[in-house]
């Protein structure tokens, strides 16, 4: 039997699911006036290992994108709410959402790279929190977890305490970050994106606590 062409959005969630939108210049004003508050935002680093919709591969982020987050370790979008009711924030949902068309992806994957939103552009002139992401960015940038994870298939000792070293000082900044400015998690997400150990173990490292911190193993 012949299936019929889609022609419009079945408001089915599926791409909800995978995932909350990259924020754009024109979502700038949803931040700034609340309605995308930022504890419902995570950064995800240059170096990372995101999906690229243009080549349908995981690959290393080339630019810092500021995306909604998923809830708790799943990706689905928090703003989205199952059982037919869909999307929560539907009047005021950013741009990525309102033009993505699953049937006909061309609009979508022209916006890929372009106009995103930093934290920095986020954050206004004068927020203090502005100098901590700069601070941790000059302390701990996220390597290019694509060669870190090649590293990984054959790791020499060396290697497994030079990824230590830079878990560790990850670590400590943001335990000392939370302390002095009282951040919560959702905020410490935004600020710093997703620690380096919780990167490492995508990829089987083994972390485990010790008297010097954490340790890696594979
Ligand atoms: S754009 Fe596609 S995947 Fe998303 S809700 Fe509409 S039909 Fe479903
Ligand atoms: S903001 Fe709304 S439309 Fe966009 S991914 Fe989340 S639930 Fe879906």
């Amino acid at each position: 039997m012949k299936r019929e062409k889609q022609t419009e959005c079945l408001r089915c969630g599926t791409c909800c699911q995978k995932g909350g939108p990259a924020l754009h210049g024109q979502d700038l004003h949803l931040v700034r006036s609340g309605q995308l508050p930022l504890d419902d935002l995570i950064t995800i680093r240059r170096g990372e290992l995101a999906y690229s919709p243009l080549s349908d591969r995981i690959e290393p982020v080339l630019q810092e994108l500021v995306k909604i987050r998923g809830t708790g370790q799943d990706w689905c979008c928090c703003y989205y709410v199952p059982a037919g009711i869909g999307c929560s924030i539907y009047g005021s949902r950013p741009m990525a959402c309102g033009v993505l068309k699953c049937w006909q992806p061309e609009e979508t994957l022209a916006l890929v790279g372009q106009d995103l939103l930093s934290r920095l552009d986020i954050l206004e002139e004068g927020d203090p929190h502005r100098l901590l992401v700069e601070e941790y960015e000059r302390l701990c940038p996220c390597p290019d977890m694509r060669e870190v994870e090649k590293k990984l298939i054959d790791p020499t000792e060396n290697i497994l305490r030079s990824l230590e070293m830079q878990v560790n000082t990850d670590l400590s900044f943001r335990d000392r970050m939370v302390q002095e400015f009282n951040l919560s998690l959702t905020e410490e997400l935004f600020l710093f994106g997703r620690p380096l150990f919780q990167l490492l173990q995508t990829f089987g490292v083994v972390v485990s606590e010790s008297s010097q911190g954490l340790r890696l193993t594979i």
